[in-house]
C-alpha cells in the first residue's frame, strides 16, 4: 500500500501544536497531528487556566480538549503514538517514525514542549512515584491529609502549593533563594492560603528511606548548614516544580540549539532546515504561556503553508 503524503506533520498535541493544526488546515493543508498523551500536551495536567483571553477559567484538561476539537472541526486528523525518529530525505520529504507506524510529509512543525526539570537531591531518582512526584493534579490524592513539600519559586510551584493545599493537610514550600521567580499576585495568591508555609534559603540535599522516605537533609543556603529531619515513613511527599526543559531531542540534528538547549527559530517559527519549524514552550525565547504557543502555533502553520505551496509549485 502507498504510503499517503501529507501536507504538515505536527508533533505534540498542545496548544502550540493544536493552533498550527487550525492554521493549516484552514489554509487548505492535509494536516496530521502525531500526540502521545491526552491533547493539551503540558496544560491538561494544569488544574485552571485563567489567563487566556475570553476564557476567564477553564481547566487545562477541558482546554486542551477543546483546542482539539477544533483543530478537527476544520479537518486536521490526530493519530496517537510516541513519535521516536524523525528524517529528511534528498528530496525533502519528511518520514515521522512513532512506535505504531511511519508517516511521510512535506512539511514538519514540532511543538513538542518541555519536560519537568530535576531538582537534583540525592535520592531524587530512587523515590520517584514513592514519595517524588513532578505533578500535583496527577499525584495529590496520595497525599491526602499528609504533609508536602514544593520546591520551586516559580508560577508552576505556586499552582502546584495552591492545588495541594487542597488536598493536604499541610503545605511547606523550599524556596532555595529569598525571593520567588512567580508573579506577585501568583506568590501573594498562594501564601494566602493558611496551610501553606515557606522555607527561604533552604535546599533539599537528601533523602533516605526504606520503601517511602522518612528521612530528609535540608541546607540552608544563607549560612550553608546541612540538618536531616525525620517522619514517618509515606507521611510525606515531595513535589518538584523547578521548571522545564525544552524538548528537543527529535529535533537536535536538524537545528540550531540556543544555550538554554531551546530551538533557534526566526520570526516565521522557520529552523535552519527548509520544512521544519518549531513552535512553543520548545523554541528560544518563549514566554511559555499557552497564549503564546498558540500564537507561536498560528504562525508555524502559516508557515508551513507557504513554504509546501512553494513546494509545489516546483513540482
Ligand atoms: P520557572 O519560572 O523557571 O521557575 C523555576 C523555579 O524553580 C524558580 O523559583 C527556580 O529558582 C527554582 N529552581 C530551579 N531549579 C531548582 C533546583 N535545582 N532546586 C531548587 N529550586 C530550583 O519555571 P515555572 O514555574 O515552571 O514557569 C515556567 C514558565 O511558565 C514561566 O514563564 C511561568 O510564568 C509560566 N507559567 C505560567 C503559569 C500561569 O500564568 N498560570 C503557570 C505556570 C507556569 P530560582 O528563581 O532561584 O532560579
Amino acid at each position: 500500500m502507498e504510503t499517503q503524503l501529507y501536507d504538515a506533520i505536527i508533533i505534540g498535541g498542545g496548544p502550540a501544536g493544536y493552533s498550527a493544526a487550525i492554521y493549516a488546515s484552514r489554509a487548505g493543508l492535509n494536516t496530521l497531528v502525531l500526540e502521545q498523551g491526552m491533547p493539551g500536551g503540558q496544560i491538561a495536567t494544569s488544574d485552571m487556566i485563567d489567563n487566556y483571553p475570553a476564557i476567564p477559567s477553564c481547566s487545562g484538561s477541558e482546554l486542551g480538549q477543546r483546542m482539539q476539537d477544533h483543530a478537527t472541526q476544520v479537518g486536521a486528523e490526530t493519530a496517537y503514538g510516541m513519535v521516536i525518529s524523525i528524517e529528511r530525505s534528498d528530496q525533502g520529504v519528511f518520514t515521522v517514525q512513532t512506535d505504531m507506524n511511519a508517516y511521510q510529509s512535506l512539511s514538519v512543525i514540532a511543538a513538542t514542549g518541555a519536560t519537568p526539570r530535576t531538582a537534583g537531591f540525592k535520592g531524587e531518582d530512587t523515590y520517584r512515584g514513592r514519595g517524588v512526584s513532578y505533578c500535583a493534579t496527577c499525584d495529590a490524592m496520595f497525599y491526602r491529609g499528609k504533609h508536602v513539600f514544593v520546591i520551586g519559586g516559580g508560577n508552576s510551584a505556586c499552582e502546584e502549593a495552591i492545588y495541594l493545599s487542597n488536598v493536604a493537610e499541610s503545605v511547606e514550600v523550599i524556596l532555595r533563594r529569598d525571593q520567588f521567580r512567580a508573579s506577585r499576585g501568583m506568590a501573594n495568591r498562594m501564601l494566602s492560603h493558611d496551610n501553606i508555609t515557606v522555607r527561604y534559603q533552604t535546599s533539599i540535599v537528601s533523602v533516605e528511606g526504606d520503601t517511602f522516605i522518612n528521612s530528609i537533609t535540608f541546607k540552608n543556603n544563607s549560612t550553608g548548614i546541612e540538618y536531616e529531619e525525620h517522619f514517618e515513613a509515606g507521611s510525606i511527599g515531595i513535589f518538584v516544580a523547578t521548571g522545564h526543559n525544552p524538548a528537543t531531542d527529535l529535533v537536535a540534528n536538524f537545528v540550531e540549539l540556543a544555550s538554554d538547549g531551546s530551538v533557534m527559530v526566526d520570526s516565521s517559527m522557520a529552523t535552519q532546515t527548509p520544512g521544519l519549524f518549531c513552535a512553543g514552550d520548545m523554541r528560544a525565547g518563549s514566554l511559555r504561556q499557552v497564549i503564546t504557543a498558540a500564537a507561536d502555533g498560528a504562525i508555524a502553520g502559516v508557515s508551513a503553508y507557504k513554504y509546501v505551496e512553494a513546494c509545489k509549485e516546483t513540482l
